[in-house]
């Protein structure tokens, strides 16, 4: 099978927040879609691994913030790269509480979702959940995930469902081949900036997930 042929399927890129002990945690899901108008249910899915499954499984509810092709990118880093078992992601972000739940600024419409089931698979709990609330934030134009691909220049993280091995392979090769190349070890971005890499302030950090200059790799 052509593994490729799953990109050729349309995905949003979301941030689902949900609650957490003491504080809010979440993390970044591309797969979400409408299954029915009335009652309104959507389904989402999140990977094992990632800590907001677990919370999400816990608590029943979470918040899907849509993200738009404005949103600033470091919304991706810090809810797509990095874990909420390690950092408090909500820290230095600016949201809003509705119903409960913590939504972003940068977002541009949200969905308020409490779980009615879910199903297993391998590597991913697939929600489905009654859409409690919802509004939307602002006019721009929701991103897709072919966007923030191209024109953010971001990657898929391993968790989730639309990372291909073979295709981060091919793009690691492709890289190779260009030499020169700057490249966030975290998260893949390829600095391909009009100011000189070498050039750019020691302050500069990765604009998707803020990594310092410091860490970036000549590929
Ligand atoms: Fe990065």
């Amino acid at each position: 099978m052509n593994n490729l042929t799953f990109h050729k399927l349309s995905y949003g890129v979301y941030v689902v927040s949900t609650l957490d002990e003491n504080r809010f945690t979440g993390c970044v899901a591309n797969s979400a879609m409408q299954i029915t108008s009335s009652p309104a249910t959507i389904a989402v899915s999140i990977n094992h691994d990632n800590y907001t499954n677990r919370c999400v499984s816990k608590h029943k509810v979470f918040a899907l913030n849509i993200l738009s092709e404005k949103t600033d990118p470091a919304i991706i880093g810090t809810f797509g790269f990095k874990s909420g078992r390690d950092v408090n992601k909500f820290e230095k972000v600016e949201f809003e509480e509705k119903n409960g739940l913590p939504v972003l600024k940068e977002a541009c419409a949200y969905l308020i979702c409490r779980v009615i089931d879910n199903m297993e698979t391998a590597t991913h709990t697939v929600f489905l959940c009654q859409v409690e609330d919802g509004d939307i934030l602002d006019s721009n134009e929701p991103m897709t995930y072919a966007y923030y691909h191209k024109v953010v220049k971001g990657t898929a993280p391993k968790n989730a469902p639309t990372y291909i091995p073979e295709k981060a392979k091919q793009e690691e090769i492709l890289i190779r081949r260009e030499d020169g190349r700057w490249v966030c070890p975290v998260c893949g971005y390829v600095y391909d900036g009009d100011v000189p890499f070498e050039e750019l302030s020691e302050s500069w950090v990765c604009p998707i997930c803020l990594q310092p200059k410091s860490e970036f790799v000549k590929k």
